[in-house]
């Protein structure tokens, strides 16, 4: 017999575990909400804006020229939406956009785009943000427009912070768009290694939560692209250098009363939700085919702190 044996799927149990660590979910894409919910997720911990903008086709410059303001804001208050509503009232946490040059090149209005050496070190984030603060205004009314129509569930994460003065200028921003940064949460990712070192400050800075980028702290800490196949070997979320400081900021973070949490892939391994718990990390946020067992790790890992608590 020469066919392939077929793949034992592992049953995975209906029941959903009570857990003190929320586990939460990662959204791609707005078609996805339903079926992420259906996790029985504690919340979204990462929807990524720029999958909404980058399926328009045009970088958002282009489509602001060709659309208009209005038709650009309604596109992203139509993307989030979709995902508040689906999970309302449990949280979606929405990360302003993050594309690196190299694929805002691929679109319509692309060769506005600078050229870059290395994107990834480049023109991204929130960084990209603040330089373009007319872009950043319009992506941040999307957010006003949600909560005037009364989606308090929906909090705002910048991407790709250095430090505490691209906090303090984001924050002037939402301030602007009229969103009040003491009424509603929102926060940082966590994913340079400068930010995860000049965490005290950041902790003091009104930020909500600190959500841990793995993809990209694992990328700078250990110097390794991400998307180079030659380095690929090296690519490790779990080096001692990258989890001493994440166990750092999640111990400061914790002193200053800030939630903690991942949103990068490495919240789906079970060896990296194993030393998240025992850290004491606020949430983890899986992808989709990944909550139920992570749940299942995370009620286990709680288990047995408790257990050896009481030893
Ligand atoms: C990360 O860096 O871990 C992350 C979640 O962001 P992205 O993969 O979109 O850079
Ligand atoms: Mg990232």
């Amino acid at each position: 017999d020469q066919r392939e044996p077929v793949e034992e799927v592992r049953p995975q149990s209906p029941v959903k575990p009570m857990t003190a660590t929320e586990v939460k979910v990662n959204v791609s894409i707005p078609e996805a909400a339903q079926r992420a919910a259906a996790t029985g997720a504690d919340g979204v911990g990462l929807l990524r804006i720029e999958h909404m903008i980058l399926s328009l086709n045009r970088t958002p410059e282009a489509f602001i020229e060709e659309e208009g303001v209005d038709a650009y804001v309604s596109e992203l208050v139509d993307g989030i939406r979709t995902v508040a509503d689906e999970f309302y009232p449990r949280p979606v946490r929405v990360r302003t956009l993050d594309a690196p040059t190299d694929e805002f090149r691929q679109l319509e209005g692309g060769a506005d785009e600078p050229e870059e050496h290395n994107p990834m070190l480049g023109y991204r984030g929130i960084r990209r943000s603040l330089d373009k603060p007319d872009v950043f205004a319009h992506e941040l009314s999307a957010f006003r427009r949600l909560y005037d129509m009364g989606y308090d569930n929906v909090e705002i994460m910048f991407p790709l912070v250095t430090d505490a003065e691209d906090v303090h200028r984001a924050k002037r921003h939402l301030r602007e768009a009229g969103i009040d940064p003491d009424k509603r949460t929102w926060g940082v990712m966590v994913e340079t290694p400068a930010s995860a070192l000049g965490i005290e400050e950041l902790a003091q800075s009104g930020i909500d939560f600190a959500s841990f980028g793995t993809n990209d702290l694992t990328q700078y800490t250990l110097a390794v692209d991400r998307n180079n196949e030659h380095v690929a070997d090296r690519f490790d979320e779990l080096h001692p250098a990258v989890l001493r400081l994440i166990g750092d900021v999640i111990e400061t973070c914790r002193e200053h009363d800030v939630d903690t949490s991942i949103c990068g892939q490495a919240g789906s391994k079970p060896e990296m939700v194993q030393f998240l718990v025992d850290e004491g990390v606020s949430s983890i946020s899986a992808n989709i085919d990944a909550v139920r067992d992570v749940q299942h790790e995370v009620k286990r890992v709680e288990q047995k702190l408790l257990l050896d608590s009481v030893r």
